[in-house]
């Protein structure tokens, strides 16, 4: 309450004097009772979440005055292969759907991270290394630096006269002759070319890799055009700087595109291909045709011996690739003369959908045997936890890195020269793959701000893996999203811990931080805390609530609550916004067994070592006395697995709001029929508890071994 009238002023003074002293004392109270302010962990996120309104309603839904902004480009994209270089004229249609009149529009020039000039390597504190390869040697220290930033040739309005602009960065703001006001549309158009990196010695998301046999190049292009940044009622304009890891934040809307490559190039791109006569062999086409009808195997639409001749020329001639995407948040393509491509039909809920795959003959017969199956069951799996996948196909390139675009993305994975591979290497290429096709559905189509916040749409997508991983192959090696496999980073040290809610270019760990914890977040909440009806009936309405929107963290946490009747703050509090581990241990058990005395039953403690009974009573039952303590920052539930003198067990979970009046220990009865042997807390390892040798009493002696040969091995 701002508005106080001049009028009432020394009235108000007054009264505030009166109301400060009394919130005084009856804080200084509350103080001297509680010695501190209210830090109970289970009070709610008022003060973390943003005050809900229309456009993003308290229940995590979007409101009904909830708008966002779109984009349409048209792009004609020139491949120079001999100079590696792109070379685009682009027509952007900007509609403001936003209830603001906007003075400027901000552009993402992701390319001019790679420019000469590039701030990004001098925020890389370093030191001399003991060993380079030759190749980064020569990159690093003694060429010149690579120039791969956007030439800009010219930004024009749609009537060809030049629009004012500024470069900042990886950032340019179009200086608009007039305010676009609210519910108008702007169009203009740039001319742009850069220099394409070699991503084998540059690194990072795009770039070509050079094979040195015949001077061929597999290109895997991304980030090529200026992209509209995302305005909103969240941010404003996201116009973050680009430093080379917080991804991206983009609009949806209409892509159409013209690619021309060299006319012996394989070409796969998002969106619909509209001249397949023009650009593939009667041969393709007829068998593109068998793929699209065949659902149990992959369909080869270009073979390895072809592909293996084609990639002896070296055509000077071009051909022109021209695709039509609906509703993407972006574009992405992959090009060569190598490419061996094939295809199969997936079954959608009834709808067909394409899952394929463009490799080179050195990836073969790995992608071969598995890259669009793994696709194809990323499909599947996704489109059951979240909702039926809304775009006609999916393809796994084989880019020898790891990145996700609409409907086409980058994988690693290659078998030895002789053909074989090691598990180890096919179940990495499968996870990556199923990974980055799986980030589709996050953030592709659940559109989340990835420049701000990498859990998004890595901790949902790393934890949505895990269930497509566990569908392709029971006993698929899980590397991370289990609680034991969190333990180490979050019991690490804590000066290098920064909590999930972090933006991803500051935390030491982006691994760890931003893809296991959250994945591990949300398999203990499936997996423990919520159930998996409720935890997927939630997740899924999450999902549906947001296609083709933009949610805030603050939606997914109230749609999680809101569709589940479960309330999580605590939850979130904890795993979210700090770096508190979880521990509980078990302190002390004391041991009774009831005397009837008249009217009352009488207590009696059994003193005696251990679990067992010095004597027994025949018409008692036993109760045990148990305190836990918890040395763990975070408040989880208690999961009690109690082995009877028969060997039989029992389990009892109390819920994580047992430690609501006392963070530190609490002691709670349980009664048996029987009489217990041992207790162990979380046998399962289901909670991340970092130290397992309070878990047990009496204490278990492997337990102790364990954390013994951890401190030795340090
Ligand atoms: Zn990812």
């Amino acid at each position: 309450m701002n508005n106080h009238s001049p009028q009432n002023n020394t009235f108000m003074k007054k009264i505030g004097i009166v109301l400060f002293s009394l919130v005084f004392v009856a804080s200084s109270f509350a103080q001297a009772k509680q010695g501190h302010t209210n830090q109970n962990k289970f009070r709610q996120l008022k003060q973390e979440l943003p005050t809900p309104n229309a456009e993003r309603t308290a229940s995590g839904a979007p409101g009904k005055n909830y708008t966002q902004q779109r984009v349409d480009y048209i792009m004609d994209i020139v491949l120079d292969d001999e100079k590696s270089t792109i070379t685009g004229s682009e027509t952007i249609t900007y509609h403001n759907n936003s209830a603001d009149d906007l003075e400027y529009l901000w552009l993402q020039l992701d390319q001019n991270m790679r420019a000469a000039d590039s701030k990004t390597p001098d925020i890389q504190p370093n030191k001399v290394p003991s060993k380079l390869s030759k190749s980064r040697f020569k990159n690093t220290y003694t060429e010149s630096a690579f120039d791969g930033g956007f030439k800009i040739m010219s930004v024009t309005n749609a009537d060809g006269s030049k629009l004012s602009h500024t470069i900042n960065q990886t950032m340019m703001r179009i200086n608009l002759p007039k305010p676009l006001a609210s519910g108008n549309t702007f169009k203009f158009k740039m001319d742009w070319w850069y220099n394409i990196n070699n991503h084998k010695i540059e690194g990072l998301r795009s770039g070509y890799e050079l094979f040195e046999e015949n001077g061929n190049k597999n290109y895997v292009i991304a980030q090529f055009y200026p992209r509209m940044c995302v305005y909103d009622n969240v941010e404003g304009w996201q116009n973050e700087q680009f430093w080379g890891r917080s991804e991206f934040a983009l609009e949806f809307g209409d892509y159409t595109v013209n690619i021309t490559t060299p006319d012996d190039h394989m070409l796969g791109a998002t969106g619909i291909l509209k001249n397949e006569s023009e650009v593939l062999t009667k041969k393709e086409q007829k068998r593109l045709a068998i793929a699209r009808i065949t659902f149990d195997n992959p369909v080869i639409i270009r073979t390895q011996e072809e592909a293996k001749k084609i990639e002896k020329g070296n055509s000077k001639k071009t051909k022109t690739w021209k695709f039509f995407a609906k509703n993407v948040r972006d574009y992405a393509f992959a090009t060569s003369r190598k490419f061996i491509w094939d295809g199969m039909a997936v079954d959608i809920n009834g709808k067909t959908v394409m899952a394929y795959s463009l490799y080179s003959k050195e990836a073969n017969p790995l992608y071969g045997d598995h890259s669009t199956r793994a696709v194809a069951q990323t499909l599947k799996t996704y489109s059951k936890y979240t909702f039926d996948y809304p775009y006609h196909k999916a393809i796994s390139v084989d880019g020898q890195m790891g990145m996700e675009y609409p409907q086409i993305c980058f994988n690693p994975g290659r078998p030895d020269a002789d053909g074989t591979y090691s598990d180890k290497v096919k179940y990495r290429m499968i996870k990556v793959t199923i990974h980055e096709v799986g980030h589709n559905f996050f953030p592709m189509i659940v559109n989340s701000d990835e420049r701000q916040w990498t859990w998004m749409d890595e901790g949902l997508n790393s934890y949505m893996e895990m269930l497509a991983e566990l569908e392709y192959d029971k006993n698929f090696p899980i590397t991370r999203g289990y609680p034991k496999n969190i333990v180490s980073y979050m019991s690490g040290n804590q000066d290098k811990i920064a909590p999930i809610m972090t933006k991803g270019d500051n935390v030491y760990n982006f691994g760890s931080n931003a893809y296991g914890k959250p994945a591990t977040a949300l398999w203990i909440l499936r997996e423990t805390i919520m159930g998996k009806d409720l935890f997927d009936h939630a997740f899924r309405t999450y999902s549906q609530r947001w296609m083709f929107k933009h949610p805030s963290p603050a939606d997914f946490f109230r749609t999680m609550e809101d569709a589940s009747g479960i309330d999580l703050d605590w939850f979130w509090r904890g795993w979210f916004y700090t770096t508190d581990v979880s521990d509980i241990g078990i302190k002390s058990v004391k041991k009774y067994q009831t005397n009837s005395v008249d009217n009352s039953v009488e207590f009696i403690e059994d003193t005696s070592e251990g679990l067992g009974f010095s004597k027994k009573d025949e018409n008692s039952k036993f109760y045990y006395e148990i305190t836990y303590n918890k040395p763990g920052g975070l408040v989880m539930p208690i999961i009690v697995e109690f082995t009877y003198k028969d060997g039989t067990t029992e389990r009892k979970t109390y819920p994580a709001q047992i430690w609501r009046y006392n963070d530190a220990e609490i002691t709670k009865v349980f009664s048996s029929s029987k009489e217990i042997k041992s207790i162990k807390l979380d046998p399962d390892l289901e909670t991340a508890d970092v130290d397992t040798s309070n878990n047990s009493f009496p204490k278990d002696k492997t337990d102790q071994f364990d954390q013994f040969k951890k401190k030795i091995k340090g």
